[in-house]
C-alpha cells in the first residue's frame, strides 16, 4: 500500500533522514521505533505530506506524493505528537466543526460522531470543553479528529506520549481495534509499545534504518550472539577461560563479580545452542556446577545494541 524509496531529509546540513526505503501492506500496524531524534517525526511528516523530502520517493495506492499531493493526504488520517485542538469548544461542536469544514452534510455528521465516539471511547466527554479534558481524553479526541474523514491509513506521532500508564493501555487498545480496519504507522520510543501494539518495527537511527520485523523476528535474527552465564566452585578463572574459549563459538569468557562463587559471561557466536557442548567439557573437570543459564535476548537489549553511541 505505501511505498518509500531512499527518502532523505536535511535540514540545512543535518541529514535528519538517510535513504530510508520500507514497504507497508494493507492493515499492517507499523511501529516507528528510535531514540530521540532518530528522525521518527521527520519521516512521518514526509509520509502525510506535511513537509517535502530532498530526495526519494513515496506512493501511497499508485498516487505518487509529487503529482498527487492531495490525493494522499485524503487517503491519511494524521494525529500530531501534541495534537492542536480548540480549547474552548465543547468536544462534540469541535468534531462537528471539524466535520463541518471537510464539507460533511448535516445528516453524514451524527452518525459519523457517534461512531468516532464508540471507537475512540468518548462518549462520555462529548459535552465538555476541550480545555477541561485529562491528557488521555485529549489523545482520544485527537484520535477522533485523525479519524474523521475515515481514512484508509491512520498516521500517529508518538500517541502515548505524556499519558499515566491506564490512558497508556487504554489508548493501545482503541489504536488495537482501529488496527483491524485500518493500515497504522506509529513512532514511538518506548520498546514495549512497539511491542505490545505492532505487528512489524522498524527501529531507525539517525535517520537510517538499523533493524526491520516483527518483534519476535528481531529478538531471533539480532546478530545469532547470545549470552551465558556460568556459576562454579572448585574452579579458577584462567582454567575456566581457557577450557571454554577451547569451544568452538564461544568468542569471550568474563569474570562476573560474585563473593560466594566463580561466576563467568560467556559470549557465544554461534546459530546452535552451545549449552551441551559447555557442560560436556565441565564434566571432564573437577569443577562443581551450582548456576548455568541462558540470557533471553529481550527486544530492548537488541534496541540498545543497535542505537548505542559509538
Ligand atoms: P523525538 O523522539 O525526540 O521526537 P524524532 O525521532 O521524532 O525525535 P525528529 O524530530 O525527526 O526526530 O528529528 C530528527 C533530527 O532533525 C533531530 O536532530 C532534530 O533536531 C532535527 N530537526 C527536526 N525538525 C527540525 C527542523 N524543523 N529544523 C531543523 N532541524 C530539525
Amino acid at each position: 500500500m505505501i511505498h518509500v524509496e531512499s527518502l532523505t531529509k536535511y535540514y540545512n546540513d543535518l541529514c535528519a533522514v538517510d535513504q530510508i526505503s520500507f514497504d507497508i501492506k494493507t492493515g499492517e500496524i507499523l511501529g516507528l521505533l528510535g531514540p530521540n531524534g532518530a528522525g521518527k517525526t521527520t519521516t512521518l511528516r514526509m509520509l502525510t505530506g506535511f513537509i517535502h523530502p530532498t530526495s526519494g520517493n513515496i506512493s501511497v495506492k499508485d498516487f505518487n506524493i509529487d503529482e498527487h499531493p492531495l490525493e494522499i493526504k485524503k487517503l491519511m488520517g494524521y494525529l500530531p505528537e501534541s495534537a492542536p485542538l480548540y480549547h474552548d469548544m465543547l468536544v462534540y461542536d469541535y468534531l462537528s466543526f471539524v466535520l463541518s469544514i471537510r464539507g460533511i452534510g448535516v445528516e453524514k455528521k451524527t452518525p459519523r460522531i457517534h461512531k468516532l465516539a464508540d471507537l475512540c471511547g468518548i462518549n462520555e466527554i462529548m459535552h465538555k470543553p476541550v480545555g477541561e479534558l485529562s491528557k488521555g481524553y485529549r489523545q482520544r479526541v485527537g484520535l477522533a479528529h485523525a479519524m474523521m474523514s475515515d481514512p484508509e491509513i491512520l498516521i500517529l506521532d508518538e500517541p502515548t506520549s505524556g499519558l499515566d500508564p491506564n490512558q497508556i493501555v487504554e489508548i493501545r487498545e482503541i489504536i488495537r481495534r482501529i488496527g483491524k480496519e485500518k493500515t497504522v504507522i506509529l513512532s514511538t520510543h518506548i520498546l514495549s509499545e512497539a511491542e505490545a501494539t505492532c505487528d512489524r518495527i522498524i527501529i531507525i537511527n539517525h535517520g537510517r534504518i538499523v533493524a526491520d520485523g516483527s518483534a519476535e523476528t528481531l529478538k531471533q535474527s539480532a546478530s545469532g550472539e547470545y549470552l551465558i552465564n556460568i556459576l562454579l566452585k572448585n574452579a579458577e578463572f584462567k582454567s575456566v577461560k581457557d577450557e571454554l574459549l577451547s569451544i568452538d563459538g564461544i568468542k569471550s569468557v568474563t569474570p562476573i563479580e560474585n563473593e560466594e562463587y566463580l561466576q563467568v559471561k560467556l559470549l557465544c557466536k554461534s546459530p546452535s545452542d552451545l549449552r551441551g557442548n559447555i557442560y560436556r567439557k565441565i564434566k571432564q573437570t573437577d569443577w562443581i556446577l551450582v548456576g548455568f543459564y541462558r540470557e533471553t535476548r529481550t527486544l530492548e537489549n537488541i534496541f540498545r545494541e543497535l542505537t548505542r553511541e559509538v
